[in-house]
């Protein structure tokens, strides 16, 4: 059975990676600030608890994730999906307030940081595995040549950020055999992406998971849509 860790499991692009992952199989680590208030992710998990296991998990905070990892060394993780994101911006356009930096400092932290934490903490459980993928949703908006609206300063230049953090990633760890790759998923109707998107989490999940089930290491260090098309760096 290949086993699959999620991070910001709990609603949006997440929960139906969690939902797709788990009906076609998997074993899913289902990770989540607050499983407590998670009830679409408990329903699912008690619906076949020997599959889909929630963990506590805000990527922000780094000693947790180093809790979790410790209490996950056992196991082999073929599918590292940091997905948790933020878009801490009130506006999307215009030159920010100085109050905003605080703000653009917790972007980093969990746009980021915790993307690198993650691959971090888990590459030996990774590179045990069968698959060794580790998979990073970014954003367009992270494109530095796609980008013709200017603004959105701190979600822009976290996504632009960990794409740099993620083309490292991938070789360095080309010796283990581990691939490395951010996606972009689609403009998707969530919380974040708003009723007006032009896609729902399950067209956007499914093509992402056919783009994730055919990455050889050929792609490592790739940005690609959830449609298979190159993304502009
Ligand atoms: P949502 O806002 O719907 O969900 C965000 C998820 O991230 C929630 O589960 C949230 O948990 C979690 N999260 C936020 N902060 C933390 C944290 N510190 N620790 C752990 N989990 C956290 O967003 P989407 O599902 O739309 O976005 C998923 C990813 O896709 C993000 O990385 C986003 O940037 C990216 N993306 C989305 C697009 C879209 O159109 N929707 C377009 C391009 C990229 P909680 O409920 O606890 O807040």
């Amino acid at each position: 059975m290949k086993t699959v860790l999620i991070t910001g499991a709990n609603r949006g692009i997440g929960l139906e990676f969690v939902r797709q992952y788990a009906a076609e199989g998997w074993r899913v680590l289902a990770c989540a600030r607050h499983p407590e208030k998670a009830g679409e992710l408990q329903t699912l998990a008690n619906q076949q608890p020997e599959q889909t296991k929630i963990h506590t998990l805000d990527v922000a905070d780094h000693r947790r994730i180093d809790e979790l990892g410790q209490s996950l060394s056992g196991e082999s993780i073929d599918l590292l999906l940091n997905n948790a994101g933020i878009y801490a911006e009130a506006h999307r356009s215009g030159i920010f307030r100085s109050e905003d930096y605080e703000a653009w400092m917790r972007t980093f932290l969990v746009n980021t940081m915790a993307t690198l934490k993650m691959a971090q903490t888990f590459t030996s459980q990774i590179a045990r595995s069968d698959q060794k993928k580790i998979v990073t949703i970014s954003s367009k908006m992270g494109s530095i040549e796609d980008n013709d609206g200017g603004g959105s300063y701190m979600y822009r230049s976290s996504k632009a950020a960990v794409n740099m953090v993620v083309k490292s990633l991938s070789i360095d760890l080309k010796q283990a055999r581990v691939i490395a790759v951010v996606l972009h998923p689609g403009w998707v109707k969530t919380d974040m992406g708003g009723p007006n998107a032009l896609i729902s989490p399950v067209q956007s999940v499914s093509g992402m998971r056919q783009v994730i089930d055919r990455l050889t290491l050929k792609d490592s260090g790739r940005f690609i849509e959830y449609d298979g098309k190159p993304v502009p760096w």
